[in-house]
């Protein structure tokens, strides 16, 4: 069995494994012809139940050869440019190779005696980013396993800055289209059952700063603590961006906390053309980032930064075996002292290479592709009848939906969209998205493939409408 630890009687052995896996990937990657076979779940779970783990196959080509069956054939790939549906993006190839690269050596971002070179590198990257948001010098960060992590750990972090240790009079306020993650973390936070406060967007989807004013000013009155702002930077449904130089101003008003969660916005940080839609951020609090977004890479990698890296005392404790605080006087960079997490992976690493190899504005052209696409898109719903578009996107995703023009039943409509992007799914086509606006049944493309093209839109469209009309058609046939 020593034969499959790597290490140096082993390396040759490690390069052909490796290897052979990668050719399968590749040979999938250059055969999909679709996003998805259409496998459904009674077909694929016996597949997997069947497997006996506890009679391994002793060899990697037998391994990979079942892999192939019950997993390679059948994922979703987002490389596909008809996968339109959540925020996965396709990877960039330097950001895989880094991929391979830090699992291999296996460092741990804990402590430097695990990590050495790996710190250096997370810590130059992390000052990248907060100098890209314009953060000030006493910045920091630290990276996470994504989004909600990092809105966990700021908003902890707003928890014990506020001036009050009576949680249930802390508030957190972000407007009714924020990520779910705010309510779990005020969750997690022990804070109250009203701890969160939604505040109305217009109807471009972005925060009412004159309803968040009389909502800080209600909390004013009622001896309530604002403990934090969330402000959104690219809303996971809408894409829309709050109004930060405002919010940023009330925050400052009001003494809240503002953290902006830019886990989508933030590909705008790289962009040639579009930073300007990032102004305000550098008022913030903390940022949350998604480099696994908008900036191209394998899950996870995603940051947490601070304007003021004193903040990220409230995650330090020390162990004995592992940071001890001796450490610190000896300026050893041990970056659990600002995590949540201990064993931490090297994420960074693939954020380098990318860097390393294409440079920020090589990313940032892709994401303004990407923007570009869903401005086109966004004309080609406003013009055809058969389609109702909810707000002109700022980043990449269209919220819509087909209101055919024989139905007038509400409920009909919504019964027909669902059905569309179920057979869509069903199908294996193309894979969309779908979320509730005012209650209703709306799809979704969220563009983050700079393949995708405004044909591939097009197309994807007339299928939707094809759907819809096949459910009404049957719909029609179960009444009479
Ligand atoms: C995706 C997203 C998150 C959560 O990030 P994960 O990386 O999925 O944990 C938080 N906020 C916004 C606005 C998002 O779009």
């Amino acid at each position: 069995m020593r034969s499959h630890l790597l290490n140096d009687l082993t390396a040759e052995h490690y390069c052909r494994s490796v290897k052979e896996g990668v050719e399968r990937v590749a040979a999938r990657i250059a055969a999909a012809d679709r996003p998805f076979t259409g496998i459904t779940v009674d077909e694929l779970a016996p597949r997997i139940d069947r497997i006996d783990l506890d009679r391994p196959l002793g060899d990697t080509t037998a391994a990979l050869d079942e892999l192939e069956e019950v997993y390679l054939r059948d994922a979703v790939y987002f490389h596909h440019p008809r996968y339109i549906a959540h925020l996965n993006c396709p990877v960039v190839i330097p950001a895989v190779l880094g991929e391979a690269v830090l699992s291999a050596v296996n460092s741990s971002l804990d402590t430097w005696d695990q990590s050495v070179g790996g710190t250096l590198i997370e810590r130059r990257l992390i000052d990248w980013t907060t100098a890209r948001i314009g953060l000030g010098p006493a910045a920091d960060g630290v990276f996470t396993s994504g989004g909600t992590q990092s809105n966990l750990q700021a908003l902890l972090l707003a928890r014990e800055e506020a001036k009050t240790d009576d949680l249930a009079r802390l508030r957190i306020l972000t407007s009714e289209v924020s990520h779910f993650s705010v309510r779990k973390s005020a969750t997690l936070l022990g804070l109250g059952p009203d701890a969160v406060i939604s505040v109305p967007a217009d109807p471009g989807k972005r925060m009412r700063t004159v309803c968040l004013a009389h909502e800080l000013e209600r909390c004013r009155r009622d001896g309530l603590v604002p403990m934090a702002v969330v402000a959104t930077a690219g809303t996971t449904d809408f894409g829309s961006i709050d109004p930060l130089p405002e919010i940023a101003e009330l925050c400052a008003q009001h003494g809240a906390w503002l953290h902006v969660d830019a886990a989508y916005g933030c590909g705008l940080l790289v962009s040639p053309t579009r930073r300007h839609l990032l102004a305000g951020i550098e008022h913030a609090d903390s940022v949350t980032v998604d480099y696994h977004k908008s900036f191209f890479q394998p899950v996870s990698s995603s940051a947490v930064l601070v304007r003021d890296a004193s903040t990220l005392r409230h995650v330090t404790y020390h162990a004995d075996y592992l940071n001890p605080r001796r450490a610190v006087l000896e300026r050893i960079p041990n970056q659990v002292d600002k995590s949540l997490q201990t064993t931490r992976r090297f994420d960074a690493l693939k954020l380098w290479m990318t860097l390393r190899v294409m440079g920020a504005d090589g990313i940032g052209r892709l994401f303004d592709e990407v923007c570009d696409l869903a401005a086109e898109g966004f004309r080609m719903l406003a013009a055809d009848p058969r389609f109702e578009v909810v707000v002109e996107p700022a980043l990449s995703t269209l919220v819509f939906r087909c209101v055919p023009a024989a139905v007038t039943d509400p409920a009909e409509i919504d019964r027909a969209n669902l059905h569309a992007r179920k057979a869509l799914f069903a199908s294996g086509d193309a894979v969309i998205a779908g979320t509730k606006v005012a209650g209703r049944h709306y799809l979704k493309f969220t563009l983050l493939n700079p393949e995708t093209t405004p044909d591939d839109l097009a197309a994807v469209l007339d299928l939707i409408a094809d759907h819809v009309e096949q459910y009404l058609g049957e719909s029609l046939d179960r009444a009479s």
